[in-house]
């Protein structure tokens, strides 16, 4: 006897399937499962599903007054299932983060900052002081199911006077720490973005790839991506949309595809004021925009289940498979024009929507608000 069966299941590349799913996991994905549940979910004709909806850079402590929401807000409620808070909170204050996010339904990981308070200030890493690697080391030993890896800001005015130190550091406390995987957001010089990219490894996170500023991957003189760029892709660090009120460009995003760099990962960097205002609202309309860009939406399914997944070894999420954990999203499409914003104000027109109807973590369902 299943807790849930899903039926009639279709996946983005048309594969049919039912899914029965007990104690949370799914235990088996069948073309018919004949067996009898406690609920069975029956697909509508319209309908497909995925692996649960992973964001891998929000920020969604309500503590904080800077950069904070409330993880269900941006979770369920907007067909995703798994947030990774990036970097609110840092050693002395994430505690406080792991208590409030055991509270909610959806599925909360995060990244801890380097900087011991996370962003309580915007110049979180001017003050070298507050980079204790022992702290950093002590928590992630604390909560090892929680944080799932850390995060450097280094950009000008996160930054200060230190120049590239703190990403050495973060690469020194990231060697302590079993490799644990490393997001790095980018922004205005310095440090410029060559040397940012040179401290970077294999499997390193890159945030905000498609910005549009002046130190980003395009070269606003010759409209191409800046050369030492292909380096960095070739070597293997993973580019992440993280789009920000700040920092998704259109025309970045499109040029870097023309010249076959693509986002590893899409993730919004949504907070309550660009939830609430603008550019970003959901992780679906941040999955429209890089279809206008010219994704395929089964590599943006991937780009918020798989993908996330492996880039932050969550081991039991990311696919409809046996023994994962039971997080799905049911969406469908719907063909009416909307205009799409990006963080500069250039806007493109989308005539098909991504609608997530229905997230399912670890088996229960529940009504997103569409
Ligand atoms: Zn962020």
């Amino acid at each position: 006897m299943f807790d849930l069966i899903i039926r009639q299941g279709k996946t983005i590349d048309h594969q049919k399937m039912d899914i029965g799913i007990k104690d949370g996991k799914i235990l088996q994905v069948a073309p018919v499962i004949n067996a009898s549940a406690v609920h069975e979910y029956r697909l509508q004709e319209n309908e497909f599903i995925s692996a649960g909806w992973i964001d891998d850079h929000v920020h969604c402590f309500e503590e904080m007054t800077l950069y904070y929401d409330y993880p269900d807000e941006v979770g369920y409620k907007q067909g995703v299932t798994t947030v990774i808070d990036a970097g609110t909170t840092g050693a002395e204050n994430i505690h406080r983060f792991y208590d409030l996010a055991q509270e909610a339904k959806t599925n909360v990981f995060a990244l801890v900052n380097i900087s011991k308070w996370g962003i309580v200030e915007q110049d979180e890493l001017a003050d070298l002081s507050k980079i204790k690697a022992n702290l950093v080391s002590d928590i992630v030993e604390k909560f090892p199911n929680f944080i799932v890896g850390l995060k450097a800001r280094m950009s000008k005015t996160v930054i200060g006077d230190n120049g590239i130190t703190p990403l050495e550091l973060a690469k020194e406390i990231q060697k302590a720490n079993q490799g644990l995987p490393l997001m790095v957001h980018i922004g205005s010089a310095p440090p410029t973005l060559d040397a940012i990219l040179n401290h970077m490894e294999r499997g390193d996170v890159l945030t905000h790839c498609f910005n549009g500023k002046e130190n980003g991957i395009l070269d606003r003189g010759t409209q191409s991506i800046k050369s030492f760029v292909f380096d960095a892709y070739e070597k293997g660090i993973a580019f992440d949309i993280g789009h920000g009120t700040d920092s998704f460009n259109f025309d970045v995003a499109e040029r870097a595809l023309s010249e076959n760099i693509k986002a590893a990962s899409i993730s919004t960097d949504i907070y309550i004021r660009n939830r609430t205002n603008g550019p970003v609202y959901d992780l679906a309309t941040t999955m429209e925009k890089l279809a206008v860009v010219g994704y395929d939406w089964k590599e943006i399914i991937d780009k918020v289940t798989v993908a996330p997944a492996l880039q932050f070894k969550l081991n039991k999420k990311g696919k409809i498979a046996v023994g994962y954990d039971a997080d799905l999203t049911v969406f469908s499409f719907k063909e009416a024009d909307k205009v799409l914003t990006d963080s500069n104000g250039n806007t493109r027109t989308t005539s098909i929507q991504i609608i997530p109807t229905k997230a399912v973590i670890g088996g229960e369902i529940f009504e997103t608000e569409y």
